[in-house]
């Protein structure tokens, strides 16, 4: 369409004619919204899908993100009929092999959950995965998994299809018309100015690949990605190369391969890739790029390229044809973004695709077309939600460095407990030399260096990964030992803290919370902020500091997410919420000794009597004056200490030095998350999300149902309490098997009843004040779950495709009824 027809409004402009801009342009037409724009500073797919290999796979981390990369297959299976151009779709499923006993177990806990997604898998011997792979050398390999559903697109057909699609049905796409800025007004985006002139809208929706973080940056919005060089070769034609050979993946050599009209295309995604730019000073993509190819490197490329020769030793005679390197965006957890800015109202954020882009594309358009129409997403899509992200992760350096770890990840192990290795020491604690001293070793979470666990005992200070017990294990065991019995101390710095204040503050919270805030000075509510569907959107305490001001504590993972939810149910009334995460790091006393230690430093009262379970006070420690608040998060007696970042180090010292004679030890992230799953304690984005109400989670007791003024969900929740038996509920999970060689549960692992599949673990870990391994799960019955219905069941688990008989029950393992919590 020519730039001179550029519409003076729209209701959706979108930024961006790659292929996730047109998808999005295509669901929204789909979905009723036609006055749509796309506009595209070059060429329709001139930015990276033109030359991507078209891989379309379907198995994902997670169920919701498994569903979207299925529908995109649906998709394009019939968007030629629809549209009447080509695509190239061809689904002759995926192999993927296994060279070591790891990566078996990888694939088959995989295959097991895509079982539980319902996806079609076979996990195949030896004899038939090189009947169906008869050029492969086979050397090495220990097994393999087959999806028959996977599949392969042309992408710019893919693309002028969705495109086509999107016309078809009133939207407009313009080719050379660049946006050069992102107008606002009043907190909201409103529109575009172009090169072309400028069009008002009521979205705008950045889908500008690569350019996106630039773009965003323009108008405040956090939007971190690197781009990477990313290579692949393809041969000469191959006469005897089968035209239904399925796409293979070998990730232990970093390698795919796919049959492209005759000839073997081979990508890879190795450990150590190339930042591209490569100076680290900024994306600063040249104005003239389309369709533009980078340089080969041979030298990088070769590994992968002898480890290919190896293993499809056709490869040796064919000759290549082309060798290919292009540009693609990076994030730092490998995961795309989608969703509204939490920093601008009204823009809409679908890039950094990671290499799965294509497939990805359907799934993504879906999603945020109806997110645009709704206001919300259509599912729980916390992992890909924009709100994960922290300010400082688009700093150019920190994204440049851990780009070049995040490409490689696509096909390095995933290991449990994987820690990044790039961009790592960014946000330390302030009490970070003590526990650094005192052995810890530190995991990541947005930037975060925490200590996750404390080696002794000559335990390398390091990880040693597996899917069973891990090197840290004995550690783990002697942190859960002194928590059961003595005192540990939690560094929690990473935590995050709002304060809440104003002369509406009171009605501000009351109404986002489903508990009530109206409470006296000093107590501590737990609760949940609800969305008006009755989903789970936030989980945290707030204790009220005074009579219009209050304390937010919530976890690392959603410092920007529970901040931008509150703001947007504050609207213009009196009450700011302000960040102090930086100024108040905290430290949790944990464990029966934690009053005795606590009276001994500061002298005060912390009977039953005088400081009961989940108030607050302020209490001298040393020199210092800290908030003591009574909670926990581990199933003991304890306290958590809020200290001002300067006087940190004195109140560590205090407590260590007086700490000794109680036998205070330092335990860290892994024995706070085994401890709360033997207390069934949940946590959001694993055991809960927005799809998830407090009655199914079990959270039922922290709802007030009758406060004056309600809450938000509160309609929804009143409806689905009329239904007695809940049909989903979460329960907790403990495997038969306490011997040595437990397996362990980690998330999404199918649950059977009686022999059929009824629900999914959402987390789990080794309980050691238990001695089990343990999972908290949503499992369901149309009829209702009930106790009953639970216990009269044959229960198992289902891990890297073996069942493991289990027991099922709605209360915790550990101390059901929370006597010690009390004591
Ligand atoms: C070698 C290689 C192989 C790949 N193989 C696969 C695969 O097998 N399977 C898979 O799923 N994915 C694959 N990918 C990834 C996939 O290509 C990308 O994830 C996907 O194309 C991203 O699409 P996009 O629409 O987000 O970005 P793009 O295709 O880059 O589109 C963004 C568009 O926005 C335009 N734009 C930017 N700024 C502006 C502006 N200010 N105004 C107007 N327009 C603007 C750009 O010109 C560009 O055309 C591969 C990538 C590479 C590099």
């Amino acid at each position: 369409m020519s730039a001179a027809s550029l519409p003076a409004r729209a209701d959706v402009v979108i930024v961006g004619g790659g292929i996730v801009g047109c998808s999005i342009a295509y669901h929204l037409t789909k979905i009723g919204i036609t006055n749509v724009v796309v506009l595209e500073r070059k060429q329709l797919t001139s930015g990276t899908t033109w030359h991507a290999a078209g891989l379309v796979g379907q198995l994902r981390a997670t169920r919701n993100l498994t569903e979207l990369a299925k529908y995109t297959t649906t998709l394009f299976e019939g968007l030629e009929k629809e549209t009447g151009q080509a695509t190239g779709f061809k689904q002759n499923g995926s192999i993927s092999l296994a060279l070591n006993e790891g990566r078996l177990e990888e694939l088959l806990r995989g295959a097991s959950m895509a079982k539980n997604f319902g996806l079609a898998i076979d996990v195949l011997s030896l004899g038939e995965l090189k009947e169906r792979l008869p050029h492969y050398n086979f050397e090495g390999v220990t097994g393999g998994v087959f999806l028959p559903k996977d599949g392969q697109v042309n992408p710019i057909d893919v693309t002028q299809a969705l495109a086509a699609g999107a016309r078809s049905r009133g939207g407009k796409v313009f080719e050379n018309v660049k946006v050069t800025r992102i107008l606002t007004k009043d907190g909201r985006a409103c529109g575009v100015e172009t090169t072309s002139g400028t069009i008002a809208a009521d979205k705008v929706v950045v889908a500008g690949g690569m350019w996106s973080r630039d773009l965003g940056r323009s108008v405040g919005v956090n939007i971190p990605l690197h781009a990477c060089e990313h290579f692949y070769i393809v041969s000469e034609p191959i006469d005897t190369l089968p035209r239904n050979m399925p796409v293979v993946r070998v990730p232990d050599e970093c390698t795919y391969y796919k049959e492209d009209a005759g000839k073997l295309m081979v990508g890879a995604f190795e450990p150590k890739a190339k930042p591209w730019p490569p100076h680290g000073k900024g994306i600063g993509i040249d104005e003239e790029h389309a369709f533009v190819t980078l340089q080969e490197d041979m030298d990088h490329f070769e590994p992968i390229l002898t480890s290919a020769i190896n293993r499809v030793p056709l490869l040796e005679t064919a000759g290549i044809q082309l060798f290919f390197n292009g540009p693609e965006s990076f994030t730092p957890d490998v995961r795309y973004y989608l969703g509204e800015a939490p920093e601008l109202r009204d823009l809409y954020v679908a890039t950094g695709f990671n290499s799965i882009g294509i497939q990805s594309s359907g799934g993504a358009g879906l999603v945020l077309s109806q997110w645009i129409k709704d206001g919300h997403p259509p599912m729980d899509v916390n992992g890909i939600d924009i709100r994960r992200i922290h300010p400082f992760q688009s700093v150019t350096r920190y994204v440049h460095d851990r780009a070049s770890e995040s490409l490689g990840l696509l096909y390095a192990m995933h290991w449990p407990y994987r820690q990044a290795e790039t961009s790592r020491g960014v946000r330390r604690s302030p009490i970070h030399q003590y526990t650094d001293r005192l052995g810890a070793v530190y995991g990541e979470v947005n930037g975060w260096e925490r200590p996750n666990w404390y080696a002794r005992d000559g335990v390398k200070r390091e990880y040693e990964y597996s899917y069973g017990r891990q090197n840290w294990f004995p550690c783990a065991q002697y942190e859960a030992d002194r928590l059961m019995n003595d005192v540990v101390f939690f560094d929690q710095a990473s935590f995050a803290k709002y304060h809440v204040e104003g002369t509406d503050a009171l009605a501000v919270l009351n109404r986002v919370s489903a508990n009530s805030i109206d409470v006296p000075v000093g107590k501590v509510v737990y609760t949940q902020w609800l969305n008006e569907r009755g989903g789970i959107e936030a989980d945290l305490t707030v204790t009220r500091l005074a009579e219009q001001k209050f304390l937010v504590v919530t976890g690392a993972a959603p410092q920007t997410r529970d901040m931008a939810w509150l703001k947007r149910q504050t609207g213009d009334r009196n009450c700011v919420a302000v960040d102090i995460t930086s100024g108040l790091p905290m430290i949790a006393i944990m464990g029966p000794k934690s009053r005795a230690l606590l009276q001994k430093v500061s002298g005060a009262d912390l009977s039953n009597a005088a400081f009961p379970f989940a108030t607050s006070q302020e209490i001298e420690i040393g020199y210092a004056r800290v908030r003591a608040s009574r909670l926990t998060y581990v199933g003991e007696l304890g306290w958590e200490l809020y200290v001002p970042a300067e006087f940190a180090a004195h109140v560590m010292e205090t407590l260590l030095a007086a700490g000794a004679e109680f036998n205070l030890t330092p335990a860290g992230m892994h024995s706070m998350n085994n401890a709360r799953m033997e207390k069934g304690y949940r946590h959001w984005g694993h055991d809960m999300s927005d799809e998830e109400t407090p009655l199914e989670a079990g959270l039922g007791f922290g709802v007030a149902w009758d406060k004056p003024g309600g809450f938000i969900g509160r309609e929804a929740l009143l409806r689905q309490r009329e239904i007695k038996v809940l049909p989903k509920r979460m329960v907790a999970i403990a495997l038969d098997d306490n011997g040595p060689s437990a397996p362990m549960m980690y998330h999404e692992e199918p649950v059977y009843r009686n022999g059929v599949i009824v629900g999914s673990t959402t987390s789990g870990a080794w309980g050691h004040r238990v001695g089990r391994s343990l999972a908290l799960a949503y499992v369901k019955a149309e009829a209702g779950v009930s106790a009953d219905w639970l216990a009269s069941g044959t229960w198992e688990v289902e891990l890297a495709w073996k069942k493991y008989p289990a027991k099922v029950q709605f209360a915790p393992f550990y101390d059901p009824k929370g006597l010690k919590i009390k004591e």
